[in-house]
């Protein structure tokens, strides 16, 4: 039985979408909401689209509902989708990610899982453009599943449980992320959090934040395999 859940942030962390991911989602809410749909201005990383969207739409004057969400998460999937059909965007792992989710899917020890601010959709196929699938991972806590990222640990551990049979508490998961965001929901949780200098938050900013372990990037799958089997 697995002794440890693994959760990886998906942009900044296992990926890199050179700009499609916030194209898309501004293409999508000019579709849907009118061509005063920006995110300029707006701090993105480490943030839930839902809520990226709610503030988004506030700045309009707007608000989400049933109807719009649908119709912007269909639109953003199409968008995203055609942009990286198109060649000129392209989603790539970073350094050492085959390697590092190769080496933890070969051992017992560990269940791997996603914990991120992006929808299950669009999530998706960022990761499968960057030739990640995402049936290797186990247990998902996706934006639209809490109102903020703290409450997304707790989800990812209910999930654990149910699909898994595994009851352990957080001192059993680890969040591997590239921002303050993914520190503090680790913090504020009680889970281990190792944190990646490959996103929006530089190191200093990670070790404030309090990451228990800060790498420059994946690469070093052997060091890291070590750390989170002693941790
Ligand atoms: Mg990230």
């Amino acid at each position: 039985m697995s002794e440890t859940l693994i959760l990886f942030d998906i942009d900044g962390t296992l990926i890199r979408t050179h700009g499609a991911g916030v194209s898309g989602f501004v293409e999508a809410g000019i579709r849907v909401f009118g061509e005063d749909f920006s995110l300029d201005d707006m701090p993105l990383g480490g943030q839930l689209d839902p809520l990226i969207l709610e503030r988004a739409l506030g700045r309009l004057g707007m608000v989400p509902d049933d109807v719009n969400l649908r119709a912007f998460r269909h639109h953003y999937h199409e968008c995203l989708e055609r942009l990286f059909k198109s060649g000129n965007h392209e989603s790539i792992a970073m350094p050492g990610v085959h390697e590092l989710i190769s080496q933890l899917e070969s051992h017992a020890h560990f269940d791997l899982g996603l914990l991120t601010g992006n929808l299950a959709e669009t999530g998706e196929l960022k990761l499968t453009a960057a030739g990640i699938e995402i049936e290797r991972f186990c247990i998902h806590a996706w934006g639209d599943d809490g109102e903020s990222r703290d409450h997304l640990p707790p989800i990812a551990l209910e999930r654990w449980l149910e699909h898994r049979g595994i009851d352990r508490d957080f001192e059993h998961t680890v969040i591997i992320g590239d921002t303050i965001h993914d520190v503090q929901c680790a913090k504020a949780n009680g889970c281990r959090v190792l944190a990646v200098c490959t996103g929006a938050d530089d190191r200093g900013m990670l070790e404030k934040a309090g990451a228990d372990r800060v790498v420059d990037d994946l690469s070093d799958t052997s060091d890291i395999m070590n750390w989170l089997l002693k941790s």
